[in-house]
């Protein structure tokens, strides 16, 4: 039985889940992360946990916080021309329900656990060279020092070094730039409805976001040209306001404290490995976070490469390890469909783009068959909510 050592770059949700799952089995591993730990969880970024994102933090006794002080998310609302239903996703997939926390509290467990049960792991300590020239990979960390592994999991995001060393033709990247932008706020303010509002309006997009009792998410479609400084908060305040709006429903305003341009690009890596490194979470792929699947993508990743891995060390044999690969990349394709149908369903296609009245036709359809199908409606839920966790 071969003893393998893994190096994990990168603490987000991708490789501190894997650096728990790994830990709990006695394989040794390393986190490396480039920020300290008060940069890492003053990220603000993803809230909705899927179904089974929430059952493997369950199983791996990291749940508490995230059940004592988020909450299960059941409807959600579509608004269209006036017109507006809602839906209580939870009843057409069996009970089973997103949970609302904030991913910088899901890291900030992870991190936790990871190092309450002995784990490895360094922050910021950037790493700044993959060599996969030998026979182990080895990296080599902003003070000089190196590691040598088995195997190293890019965990490192878009920009990291784990998808940055792959070798050329190794990976084929599918890619799509979508034809419009959002503007993605938090704000001081409590939720102005206990649920999730997708908003469709002729001047664009908008959604308003459940994160915690005193800051809620929203999202503005805006053209790709446009940036942060072309909207000041009382421009978006009233922009949130025009498209969130909804006779009897008032939306309530506060500060806002982040304002970021989110680019709308969608990216998936076949395969997501190279020789022995291999690529998990947004370094393998990328979603636009319309369907709220980014976090729990990264999350599945883990959760499979641990299986492999833990495959691997257990019998030697090296063909497991393309399984990580052949078993992550139809769920993650799933979800890309499942994210590129909710965009076009709510979004509002810019003049002059090609075929918009045809597809605002479609949307229109869509929409209906949501509001009036039971069959697209289960369907729609156990997509949204996500698939189940494996044994
Ligand atoms: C505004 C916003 C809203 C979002 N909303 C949602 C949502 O509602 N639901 C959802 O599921 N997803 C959402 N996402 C997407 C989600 O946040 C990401 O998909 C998720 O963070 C991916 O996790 P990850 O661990 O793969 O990558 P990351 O969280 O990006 O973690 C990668 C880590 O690697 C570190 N790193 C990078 N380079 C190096 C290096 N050289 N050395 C060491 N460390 C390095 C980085 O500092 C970082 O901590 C949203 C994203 C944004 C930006």
């Amino acid at each position: 039985m071969p003893q393998i050592n893994v190096v994990i770059l990168g603490a987000g949700p991708a490789g501190l889940t894997l650096g728990n799952l790994l830990q709990r089995r006695g394989v040794p591993c390393t986190v490396v992360e480039k920020f300290d730990r008060e940069q890492l969880l003053g990220r603000a970024r993803a809230g909705m946990l899927e179904y089974r994102t929430v059952e493997l933090l369950k199983r791996i006794g990291l749940a508490d916080r995230m059940l004592a002080e988020g909450h299960p998310h059941s409807q959600t609302e579509f608004r269209s021309a006036g017109a507006s239903f809602c839906l209580d996703l939870p009843s057409y997939y069996e009970g089973r329900s997103h949970h609302i926390f904030p991913q910088q509290e899901v890291v900030r467990d992870l991190l936790d656990g990871f190092e309450a049960a002995g784990g490895d792991v360094r922050l910021g300590c950037a790493a700044v060279g993959l060599d996969i020239s030998g026979p182990q990979p080895v990296v080599t960390l902003a003070d000089g020092s190196t590691l040598t592994a088995d195997f190293v999991a890019g965990a490192d995001g878009t920009y990291g070094l784990g998808r940055a060393t792959a070798p050329p033709g190794a990976i084929r990247e599918f890619t799509m730039q979508h034809e419009f932008q959002w503007l993605t706020l938090l704000a001081t303010t409590p939720p102005s409805a206990g649920w999730t509002v997708y908003a469709q309006h002729e001047r664009g997009f908008a959604g308003h976001l459940l994160r915690s009792d005193t800051v809620t998410r929203f999202h503005l479609q805006v053209p790709v040209e446009d940036t942060v400084d072309d909207w000041p908060d009382d421009r978006i305040w009233a922009e949130l306001h025009a498209r969130l709006a909804k006779p009897g429903w008032t939306l309530s305003d506060g500060p806002i404290f982040s304002k970021n341009m989110l680019e709308m690009q969608s990216r998936v890596s076949e395969p997501m490995q190279y020789g022995k490194v291999f690529l998990v979470g947004d370094a393998a792929h990328i979603i636009t976070p319309s369907g709220g699947k980014g976090m729990n993508l990264a999350i599945a990743d883990a959760l499979e490469l641990d299986r492999v891995l833990a495959a691997y060390a257990a019998t030697g044999d090296a063909t497991v390890l393309a399984e990580y690969s052949t078993r992550r990349i139809p769920d993650i394709w799933r979800a890309q469909e499942f994210s590129h149908a909710l965009i076009h369903m709510m979004h509002t296609y810019p003049e002059g783009s090609p075929d918009a009245a045809f597809r605002q036709k479609l949307q229109q359809s869509r929409l209906w068959q949501l509001e009036h199908s039971d069959a697209y409606v289960r369907s729609f839920a156990a997509s949204f909510v996500g698939p189940l966790l494996p044994d």
